[in-house]
């Protein structure tokens, strides 16, 4: 199972971190290892100091392929939730710096929270989904896919260019704007339009 992320797919996003608008998806990894199993506690990563949360709604892939089609994209994956990309931003700030991959900022153990799944239906298929993310109750992330740089279809059809698709496969597809700082004991909680899909402790 691999786990793809893309970054900078929010245009406040990426202008908020000082970014510029990519003109073509930026994706990077993060390992099998880097999925946060359920009922396990999330402990603040002892090597930063500077942890972020990031938002994103995630979908999941259901048939294998490579040199996927734009128009054939929504064939690959078969449900959808929100889940977090756990960042060090610190970490990654050092590596931008230097013009180092991500993975100690991104990739590490437990840095990717995913609730549960919600099948795609011929109903829910076409709509944009509205999400939000509270820290200790007060809403610090509010996005719509509608306003993603790149669609669902252009970011799996990008990623199938470069790595095989495979069946449970996952792909974070950007955070919006308003990511930020967590400390041990905040709670986050993760809403999908109004309803509360996951609750997450900071140990
Ligand atoms: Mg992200």
């Amino acid at each position: 199972m691999k786990i793809f992320c893309v970054g900078r797919n929010y245009i406040d996003h990426a202008k908020e971190l000082g970014n510029d608008v990519p003109e073509e998806p930026v994706i990077f990894m993060k390992p099998k290892s880097a999925l946060l199993q359920a009922h396990t506690p999330f402990y603040y990563p002892e090597f930063s100091n500077e942890l972020h949360y990031e938002a994103e709604v995630v979908l999941r892939i259901c048939k294998n392929g490579r040199y996927v089609q734009e128009r054939q994209a929504s064939k690959y994956y078969n449900a959808f939730s929100l889940g977090i990309d756990f960042t060090a931003r610190d970490i990654q700030n050092e590596l931008k710096k230097k013009g180092l991959p991500w993975e100690k900022a991104k990739a590490w153990d437990n840095s990717a929270v995913v609730a549960n799944w919600i099948d795609i239906t011929p109903d829910n298929a076409k709509k944009p989904v509205s999400f939000s993310l509270k820290q200790n109750d007060l809403v610090v992330q509010r996005g719509n896919t509608k306003d993603m740089i790149f669609s669902f279809s252009q970011v799996i059809a990008h990623i199938s260019n470069y790595f095989s698709l495979n069946i449970g496969d996952m792909v974070f597809t950007g955070t919006p704007a308003g990511v930020g700082e967590c400390m041990p004991g905040d709670k986050l909680e993760g809403f999908i339009e109004e309803t509360s899909v996951f609750e997450l402790e900071i140990k």
